[in-house]
């Protein structure tokens, strides 16, 4: 069963100290989700979790399966079973999704299986798969964007996907549908998911297995769902006390 597990995971960007020491495991099958304020930490996480350049790790270790992820450049991450969906997909003028996918999944699809299996994923998170043949996000909304990454997630088929925003962008429709792929891929193949949010509402329509709070670069909480529901009701200002400097 796959494990990604974070350990006194301390990094951070410009000379910043971040994360001041994250500890957490999530498990093949499970939903895990992070909330926190703005400027808590989330998105680096994300971003140190996948190797984005200017993020520095100072200490501690996260390994997927026994694998060191943070040695790893961001392709062999991904080759190892992790996916992340960005708060922020970015344009890529010239390479498609097409292609792009193509290109990752080499080794387990053939491009016909591929064809297909992206009209099947596309129609599924109703996306327009006449964009996956466009270059990737240019010029889409965000929501196009949210539902061509679920697509991305179904033909890569990653072990542990971390998702930061997925609700950011989109309506009520779109978050459904996207929250929908997310859980049935926890059955489909196991896959374990990091659901970073901001808001409970995401919670609301992705059930999460277990919940974390954090602030100020610390998780400094841990629960069932029923914690999200708390965090609805008092915001998150008993926990940025909490979490102190
Ligand atoms: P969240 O996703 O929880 O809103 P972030 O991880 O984006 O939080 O940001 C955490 C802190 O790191 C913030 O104080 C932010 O200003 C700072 N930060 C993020 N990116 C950079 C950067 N490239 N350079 C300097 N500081 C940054
Ligand atoms: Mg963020």
């Amino acid at each position: 069963m796959s494990v990604l597990e974070i350990r006194e995971l301390v990094a951070g960007v410009a000379g910043r100290e971040i994360l001041h020491g994250i500890d957490l495991s999530v498990e093949a099958g499970t939903v895990h989700a992070v909330m926190g304020p703005n400027g808590s930490g989330k998105s680096t996480l994300a971003h140190v979790l996948m190797g984005r350049p200017g993020y520095t790790v100072l200490g501690g270790s996260a390994t997927l399966d026994g694998v060191d992820l943070l040695e790893l450049a961001p392709w062999e991450r991904s080759r190892a079973g992790l996916f992340l969906g960005m708060q922020d997909p970015i344009e890529v003028p010239g390479v498609s999704a097409m292609a792009m996918l193509a290109a990752s999944t080499a080794r387990h699809a053939t491009a016909g299986d591929l064809g297909a299996i992206l009209d099947a994923e596309a129609t599924r998170v109703g996306y327009d798969v006449s964009l996956l043949s466009r270059s990737l996000n240019l010029g889409l909304s965000g929501g196009e964007r949210k539902r061509n990454e679920m697509v991305q997630l179904a033909a890569l088929r990653p072990r542990i996907a971390v998702l930061d925003e997925v609700d950011s962008g989109l309506d009520v429709d779109a978050l459904r549908s996207v929250s929908a792929r997310v859980e049935a891929a926890t059955e489909e193949w196991g896959l374990g998911v990091l659901a970073i949010t901001h808001w409970s509402r995401l919670l609301d329509v992705l059930r999460a297995d277990v919940v974390h709070v954090m602030a100020d670069g610390r998780i400094v909480a841990n629960g069932g769902p029923e914690l999200a529901s708390e965090l609805e009701e008092t915001g998150y200002a008993a926990y940025a006390q909490h979490a102190g400097t």
